[in-house]
């Protein structure tokens, strides 16, 4: 199949989060499978540009229809780790990817409609005729919308939609102008419960929404959030609208690029190892000691790195880390925050613990340093209030650091309890929490520090289970193979 990914995130380029490993490693899957992919991102003026092999432009004269005119736009080429990615420049006055940011403006949402409709005229323009269009997230949720009311009557009747959404709590809601701009034009039609107005707003239109309801097949990145989102609150009021479509929406787990975190060849950490050789990994627990400057004593390490945002519980993490340091336990922090008074709270605990050789926190985004945490620290935290998929405790089992997580999402889906799961004993390979509070994250540090410390063989034993378990591509590449060539026969 020839197969196109739309997407606002591609790693390592465009990274914000979880959305562009997938975005990556989902790719990359779909090609060794022997399907023709190609991505199409926008050309954003912050991407990392050292990361993409012969760019060049390929397409200098795609002027996009968009409001009563058109943008000039240039489409350039070029190779990111082996995949195929076109990028859009556009050229129009409110430079919409020169920003120095990927997300963050107030026109966030007029932005990204120009995006979807930007990578539709190209696919138009350039005789690109996709077997499937996969999008992600609200940001390219207009492009199922634009394909079916407008582009399938210029000759792109054979391309079917795939959408999956990574994060339901951003859906993009806009204004009536947003018909407009795109040249849908019909608000009568499209405010309607049925099709794009929001479920809440009825003056609004909501871009995840059009996705859902637009779309051949949707899936969410775990089977159990699949669950979750349709029946309870985390939905963020698009419950409705999954449960009418509710025969074409599934869950499908994300997976780990097996080749980008891997133990044995990870060009990021000093000391490589596996099961076998599985004390190694304590040189690399010294190395992230000493880049750190914490103190090498007989003590644990807990790790949290991922964005310090209300999702991932950051009560919990900041409870977690005093916990730790009053528990002979040291913790070590690697995270950002686009919020403001979020960030401004961890940079005065980073002062007030800056002399502390037991802990430190390290606020902004580091790719090299996430590598050397997963492979030096001996558990990853995962206290998220709601998690779709969660990758860093995927890549903490890889990588011999048992996760700590609270039963959520596709954290429950690959994180299975030491002491109450009801599984086979080799499948448990992490502690797990339910309530969000404080006695709830001491329950399971509590064992966790108390294994390590008292019973090291068992404790091991946890650290080779998750080692042992396969949450490669492979599994869900083959998931999505089956959806596309189910959606292209209808
Ligand atoms: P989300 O998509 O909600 O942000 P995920 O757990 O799905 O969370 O994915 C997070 C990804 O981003 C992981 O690969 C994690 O290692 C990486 N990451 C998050 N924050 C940082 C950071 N500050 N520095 C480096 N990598 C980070």
């Amino acid at each position: 199949m020839y197969i196109v990914q739309v997407s606002s995130e591609l790693a390592p380029v465009a990274k914000v989060g979880g959305l562009a490993d997938v975005v990556y490693g989902l790719s990359r899957e779909l090609e060794v499978r022997g399907h023709a992919v190609e991505l199409i991102l926008p050309k954003y003026d912050n991407l990392w540009y050292d990361q993409i092999w012969g760019l060049h432009n390929v397409f200098p004269d795609l002027w996009v229809p968009w409001g009563n005119g058109a943008v000039h736009c240039h489409v350039y080429f070029g190779f990111v780790h082996g995949r195929k990615t076109f990028f859009i420049e556009s050229h129009s006055p409110d430079n919409f990817f020169h920003r120095g940011h990927f997300y963050g403006s107030n026109d966030d949402n007029m932005r990204f409609a120009f995006f979807c409709k930007a990578a539709m005229e190209f696919l138009l323009k350039s005789g690109k005729r996709p077997d499937i269009i996969h999008c992600h997230d609200w940001q390219t949720g207009l492009i199922p919308v634009l394909l079916y009311e407008v582009y399938q009557n210029f000759g792109m009747s054979n391309s079917r939609v795939c959408y999956t959404i990574h994060n339901f709590r951003h859906q993009g809601l806009a204004g009536e102008n947003i018909l407009w701009t795109t040249m849908l034009g019909r608000p009568e039609y499209y405010f309607h419960h049925d099709r794009l107005q929001d479920n809440f707003n009825k003056t609004a239109i909501n871009f995840m929404k059009a996705g859902i309801v637009y779309s051949n097949f949707v899936t969410t990145v775990s089977p159990h959030h699949a669950h979750e989102a349709q029946t309870t609150d985390q939905g963020f009021g698009l419950q409705d609208t999954l449960h009418r479509h509710g025969y074409k929406y599934g869950g499908v787990l994300n997976g780990v690029d097996y080749d980008v975190w891997n133990t044995e060849k990870d060009p990021m950490i000093p000391h490589h190892y596996n099961i076998e050789t599985l004390d190694t990994k304590y040189a690399n627990k010294d190395a992230l000691r000493d880049r750190l400057l914490m103190r090498k004593t007989w003590t644990p390490v807990i790790a949290y790195v991922g964005r310090l945002d209300s999702q991932k519980g950051v009560h919990l993490i900041r409870h977690a880390l005093f916990w730790a340091l009053n528990n002979g336990a040291q913790f070590v922090l690697l995270g950002s925050s686009p919020d403001r008074s979020t960030n401004d709270h961890f940079w005065h605990l980073k002062h007030m613990l800056n002399n502390n050789e037991d802990c430190h926190l390290e606020l902004g985004f580091s790719e090299q340093l996430a590598h050397l945490i997963y492979a030096g620290a001996d558990m990853i935290l995962v206290p998220s209030m709601y998690e779709p998929c969660g990758l860093t405790q995927m890549i903490g089992l890889r990588y011999g650091t048992v996760p700590i997580v609270r039963s959520v999402g596709g954290l429950s889906d690959t994180v299975f309890d030491r002491n109450f799961d009801s599984g086979p004993l080799e499948r448990r390979n992490g502690f797990v929490f339910h309530n969000a509070d404080h006695p709830g994250v001491e329950s399971a540090l509590e064992r966790a520090v108390g294994l390590w410390y008292c019973f090291p063989d068992d404790f091991r034993n946890l650290m080779i289970n998750g080692m042992r378990m396969d949450f490669s591509w492979n599994i869900p590449g083959h998931h999505y193979s089956n959806i596309f060539e189910y959606i292209r026969h209808k």
